[in-house]
């Protein structure tokens, strides 16, 4: 891994560019296809499966790992909150790098670079983050709105 990721201040730069542009763009490669979650040693989401047999007998609840890049991750009685991939990315790397501090006071990622290596169309986080540093440095005076906590 000899990538490097400046996270200065990374909690509030990605939550006041929850709408950068940024977001769609890589949403245009990315194939939503969850290995970068798969390989990741720090991603944890699970998902609940209930079976039961036809006499009504045996019932087993299963937990299974999850990710955030599947639609039906964030089904909530009907509907999906986050359908489109780049919700998705930014859920995912948002959670990683911002709001696992809020979370476990520390960061969601460990730098190992597994992400990068096992996406097929060659995401980078750091890049990405890189590129969203750079546009939020090149503002003058972000609007207040943009200031926010969440
Ligand atoms: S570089 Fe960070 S986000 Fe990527 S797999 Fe490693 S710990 Fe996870
Ligand atoms: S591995 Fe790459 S293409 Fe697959 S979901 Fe992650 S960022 Fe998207």
């Amino acid at each position: 891994m000899g990538r490097a990721l400046d996270t200065t201040d990374i909690k509030a730069l990605l939550y006041r560019n929850y709408e950068h542009p940024r977001w769609n763009e890589v949403a245009t490669r990315c194939l939503t296809c969850a290995n970068c979650t798969l390989v990741c040693p720090t991603c944890f989401c699970a998902t609940v499966e209930d079976t039961t047999d036809l006499t009504g007998d045996h019932a087993e609840r299963w937990r299974s790992w999850d990710s955030c890049f599947g639609l039906d991750h964030s089904y909530i009685h009907g509907g999906n909150v986050r359908t489109s991939p780049s919700a998705r990315y930014r859920q995912w790397l948002t959670h990683k790098l911002a709001t696992w501090i809020d979370q476990f006071g520390t960061s969601g990622c460990v730098g190992c670079g597994r992400c990068i290596t096992w996406c097929p169309v060659g995401i980078d986080l750091t890049e990405e983050v890189g590129a969203i540093r750079a546009a939020d440095a090149s503002r003058s005076t972000p609007p207040e709105h943009e200031h926010g906590d969440a």
